[in-house]
């Protein structure tokens, strides 16, 4: 039986499994289908604390599991495909073979909501991005026109970070106000380098020919007028899904399926702690998720250390 189970290996996992690690409880940490976490699909990494010049998020992510093996996480290759929290020890299915732990730690991440064009995901990295806080300050940005996809607080956050590098932000959404708080659509709309399309959808992201961002197509939804509005960069906003979905009816779960922690890491069943950003819909960084890992171990050890007295 295993002491403690981590899902996922991104920075919430990987941080976890550190601390877990060198507490001597030997962590089994599963990857999922993509080892090192959404962070190994940016190039440059340029806010995480300790590298002056930045650090390629495949290398972050290496140096981050070979710390944590190093104190004797085991990193296995494996999906959680289904877990029973109602039973002690908690058991889980993991590619077909079944798992025991003694407590589990659900660093198991958000996926970003994605505008399903294929243009899209040609583009994506040459230009079209998901991340204002992570990618806007790139040189291919600066001074140039730039779309934010969306009309929420995130889309309007977004937009408003992104006018310190843009000439013009043109905030795209679908309907004719902002879903956004009030406070937040009322901010972002007296900004006059936000220029909002109404009533708009992006139906190609140009110019897959050329390999990079140059422009959107745009389709009125009342009218079906579509126009060109040129730009470097497209950051799509249009909300985040939560891999969450194995612990549905489980542990508690907002609306939009992140975990509700009860206190600190903690969920409802004793023994389950959550890290990351499938508990976190408001900061989603590589050193937050780093710094709920991190907790998520030492309440992981504390609570056993209760267990085993
Ligand atoms: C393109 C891009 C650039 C970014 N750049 C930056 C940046 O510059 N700076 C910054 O601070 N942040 C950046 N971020 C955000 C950062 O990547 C995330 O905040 C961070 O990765 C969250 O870490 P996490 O461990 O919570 O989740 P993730 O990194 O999403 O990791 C989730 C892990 O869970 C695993 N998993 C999921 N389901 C299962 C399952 N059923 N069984 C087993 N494993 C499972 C996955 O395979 C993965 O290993 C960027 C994000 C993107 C997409």
């Amino acid at each position: 039986m295993e002491k403690v189970v981590i899902i996922g290996t991104g920075c919430a996992g990987l941080t976890a499994a550190l601390y877990t690690a060198r507490a001597n409880l030997a962590p089994l940490v599963l990857t999922g289908t993509m080892p090192g976490g959404l962070l190994t699909t940016t190039s440059i990494v340029e806010n995480f604390p300790g590298f002056p010049e930045g650090i390629d998020g495949y290398e972050l992510m290496t140096r981050m599991q070979k710390q944590a093996e190093r104190f004797g996480a085991r990193v296995q290759f494996g999906t959680v495909e289904s877990v029973d929290l109602s039973r002690s020890p908690f058991k889980l299915t993991v590619d077909g073979e079944p798992v025991e732990a003694q407590t589990i730690i659900i660093a198991s991440g958000a996926g970003h909501r994605h505008l399903g064009l294929e243009s899209e995901s040609l583009l994506e990295k040459k230009g079209v991005t998901y991340c204002a806080t992570c990618d806007g300050a790139l040189p291919m940005f600066r001074n140039q026109p730039l779309v934010v996809v969306g009309g929420g607080d995130s889309a309007c956050e977004e937009a408003t970070y992104l006018t310190r590098f843009a000439s013009v932000v043109y905030l795209i959404h679908r309907r004719d106000s902002l879903r956004a708080s009030k406070i937040m659509a009322e901010r972002t709309l007296a900004n006059p380098k936000i220029k909002p399309v109404w009533n708009s959808v992006v139906t190609e992201i140009l110019d897959v020919k050329k390999d990079t961002v140059t422009g959107v197509r745009v389709k009125d939804v009342n009218t079906g007028a579509e126009q060109v509005l040129d730009c470097a960069g497209v950051f799509v906003a249009i909300g985040h899904v939560p891999n969450t979905q194995l612990f549905n009816g489980m542990i508690d779960l907002d609306e939009n399926g992140y975990v509700i922690p009860k206190e600190g890491s903690a969920t409802k069943v004793p023994g389950v702690f959550v890290a990351g950003d499938c508990s976190d819909h408001v900061y989603r960084q590589a050193i937050t998720a780093a710094g709920m890992g991190c907790a998520a171990a030492i309440d992981a050890e504390r609570y056993l250390a209760a267990l085993n007295q």
